[in-house]
């Protein structure tokens, strides 16, 4: 466990017990969890600034930087970090070949070129996208971003990247103070509960020109949706300023989910924000997300199942 002052806002231990919750579910086994590799330098030099990327791992960021960042270094955080974004990278990879699969961390997304923000030290959706765009594993990467507070750092780092597609879907008067511009903004207005969330996922929001979940897929065509299933939207949360309770975040979850495997794209998911004191239940929030990709899964694996049985029945 990465050691941080006692009573640090930045919940640590939500990672560690949702990892607990996810295996007291049934639903972490040998042939289902993964060990990612932590990211390599030349890995992060995709999306920073290798000064920056090198002055953080070996701990000579200046004190404004560390502030910034709202975490205090140490070799522990340098080392978690690196392996966060390595997970990113593998859930990606995974997503590619079987269709879907989620990190237990991940969703960094206000990390910046060049330095660290809001608790984010490296951009692990931006590394993940431009890693396999380089790769040319994916000609095409969306990036579905339902955290409560605006993607910063994705669109600033991937501003010039047509190919991967940045939609934010956020609380308007939450941080960052200053927006960046991403390819889609959708924001929120404060106190929005599960209908009125839902209702602009699936039917979008004539103001900010989005038209639904579905039918941005149909603008991007994505070969690979990286979802920041972020759940600082919940009412409880501390830092959210939205109001929506467990069950529409299961719903928001299932219809993303949903969307793009309705249309045969891949999705890897990261849990991105999600703030309190009971670090239990805030590991059951961010739960939700792998109870319904496992339940997606499943009913997936299923219907393969059912296919197969009736063409073998055929005469
Ligand atoms: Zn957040």
């Amino acid at each position: 466990m990465t050691p941080l002052p006692p009573g640090h806002r930045f919940p640590m231990p939500k990672f560690g017990h949702l990892h607990d919750h996810l295996a007291a579910v049934g639903l972490l086994g040998p042939g289902n969890l993964h060990r990612p590799e932590p990211a390599a330098v030349e890995t992060l030099g995709r999306a920073h600034d290798p000064a920056y990327a090198d002055a953080f791992l070996s701990g000579r960021l200046d004190r404004d930087a560390l502030r910034t960042l709202g975490l205090p270094w140490s070799a522990g955080l340098a080392a978690r970090t690196v392996t966060a974004l390595g997970g990113t990278v593998l859930a990606a990879r995974l997503a590619l070949r079987h269709g879907l699969a989620a990190n237990l961390a991940g969703g960094t997304h206000h990390a910046h070129r060049g330095h660290g923000a809001g608790f984010c030290i490296f951009n692990d959706l931006a590394v993940a996208a431009l890693t396999l765009l380089e790769e040319d594993a994916v000609d095409q990467v969306l990036i579905v971003d339902l955290d409560v507070h605006q993607g910063d750092g994705t669109a600033r780092i991937l501003r010039h990247e047509p190919r991967a597609f940045t939609l934010s879907v956020h609380c308007a008067s939450n941080y960052p103070a200053r927006k960046a511009r991403s390819d889609l903004d959708v924001p929120l207005p404060d106190g929005l509960g599960d209908a009125g969330y839902l209702r602009v996922l699936g039917h979008g929001d004539e103001a900010s020109g989005f038209r639904g979940l579905g039918w941005l897929l149909e603008q991007v065509e994505p070969d690979l949706v990286l979802y920041d299933a972020g759940v600082d939207v919940h009412a409880d949360d501390k830092l959210g300023r939205l109001a929506m309770t467990d069950a529409g975040l299961r719903e928001r979850d299932r219809a993303v989910l949903e969307a793009c495997r309705g249309q045969g794209v891949p999705v890897a998911c990261v849990i991105g924000g999600g703030y309190g004191d009971d670090r239990v239940a805030l590991a059951q929030r961010h739960g939700i997300l792998h109870e319904e990709v496992a339940r997606r899964w499943r009913a997936e694996r299923a219907r393969d199942a059912s296919r197969t049985a009736a063409a073998r029945s055929l005469p």
